[in-house]
């Protein structure tokens, strides 16, 4: 399934991480302008916005707009027809006098939310972070719970607060629990979860599922998210219904939506599920995608959580949140839950790095557990492209503030 690998006139692009084959889609500004629609090309951005008033590229206008989501509603074939378009405005020469003005160098802008966030879902597929999360909060239990290996665990979040790589995110405050009972103030356990979410494009109607085996022509792409916790606030608070105040104060996502597109030499064979899931939930073929994720905390790597393993693969995350009859709109982000690999060097949380707050670890030679104010927390990843060719996604960044 390995294609040719293609060469941009821009200069720099090859090996840049993004290459004519990445082509991620983001809005940006320059100055005090209007928000535009790009796709990045090296350490460019290509003006979408530029192009399509030059009839460049054509898409109805979809491109011309303040956000992603016109363009997202377009359906598959209308995406890869404009991404074909770009590559070949972006490789023949014979273009560069036309499209060379429309590029912007990445350091003269600012990076908007590119899409309008509709419904925001967070499950928890590792299996490896869910057993941790069970050895830490329940020991002596069996780590995961019973309904585990048969549905992906998820909750619906709070689309509101879904701010773009970059967004400063103010400590929380809230409910923490004690042994005299709750007491109010700053969360004392603030935490990321480091993770990648999926852009549905195409919506569906109300009480119709989406089968597994439909995901590619509903999901657009992919971005890094960093689901930002607050442990203790979470802990108080979850039981019965689960996650509320401790994670939707802010949830931070890339700026660059990477095209499922860019990904077909990313997608890999998905873990064997043992006991068989439900029809519903098959897919095939079951894939998962080969995205190396890196945590950096105030410049140090601290981690490099492994997404291919993931136990329950993006298609069936999509089958499930579905299969209800619940509808898609076009903006829905679905995030797979903290990745987290076998190893120790592997997991998605501060949380599970520091094993509950007990183990800390030396971040920049101070002994951390969880976030301190004033900390920043970069997660990147890379995915094999083609002809050995490795595609950088965008990143997702983030420092505390202090509560106020
Ligand atoms: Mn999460």
């Amino acid at each position: 399934m390995s294609e040719h690998r293609l060469a941009s006139w821009v200069p720099g692009v090859a090996d840049s991480g993004y290459d004519v084959h990445h082509l991620p889609y983001g809005v940006f500004r320059v100055g005090d302008d209007e928000p535009r629609i790009g796709v990045r090309v090296g350490d460019l951005v290509l003006d979408l916005a530029g192009a399509e008033a030059a009839e460049l590229v054509l898409a109805g206008g979809a491109l011309r707009r303040p956000t992603l989501n016109a363009f997202l509603a377009l359906g598959r074939p209308q995406w890869t027809a404009v991404r074909d378009r770009i590559t070949e405005l972006l490789t023949d020469p014979a273009h560069r006098a036309a499209v060379e003005p429309l590029l912007v160098p990445v350091g003269e802008v600012r990076m908007e939310l590119p899409f309008e966030v509709a419904d925001y879902v967070d499950f928890y597929s590792s299996e490896h972070h869910a057993s941790n999360v069970g050895l830490i909060f329940r020991p002596g239990q069996p780590p995961l719970l019973p309904n585990w290996k048969h549905l992906p665990i998820g909750y619906h979040g709070r689309a509101g607060t879904v701010v773009v790589s970059g967004t400063p995110v103010v400590r929380p405050q809230g409910q923490r629990p004690s042994p005299d009972g709750p007491t109010f103030g700053p969360s004392a356990r603030l935490d990321i979860e480091a993770e990648v979410g999926f852009v549905v494009g195409v919506p569906s109607p109300l009480g119709r599922r989406v089968a597994a085996e439909d995901f590619a022509d509903h999901v657009f792409g992919v971005v890094l998210v960093n689901d930002w916790s607050a442990r203790d606030i979470q802990a108080w608070e979850y039981q019965p219904l689960g996650p509320f105040l401790g994670k939707s104060f802010a949830t931070s996502v890339a700026a660059w939506v990477t095209p499922l597109d860019a990904l077909r030499e990313a997608f890999v064979a998905g873990p064997t599920q043992d006991p068989p899931v439900a029809d519903y939930l098959r897919d095939e073929p079951h894939r998962g995608l080969d995205l190396r994720l890196k945590v950096i905390w105030n410049g140090q790597a601290v981690s490099e959580p492994p997404f291919a393993g993931m136990y329950w693969t993006p298609a069936q995350q999509l089958a499930h949140l579905t299969v209800n009859g619940a509808s898609l709109r076009t903006g829905d982000l679905y995030a797979s839950g903290t990745v987290s690999g076998a190893r120790r060097d592997q997991v998605g949380s501060f949380l599970e790095l520091s094993w509950g707050g007990t183990e800390p670890v030396t971040v920049g030679g101070t002994e951390r557990t969880f976030l301190a104010d004033g900390d920043t927390v970069t997660i990147t990843a890379t995915a094999p492209g083609p002809d050995g060719t490795t595609l950088t996604l965008g990143e997702v960044t983030g420092t505390v503030l202090p509560s106020n």
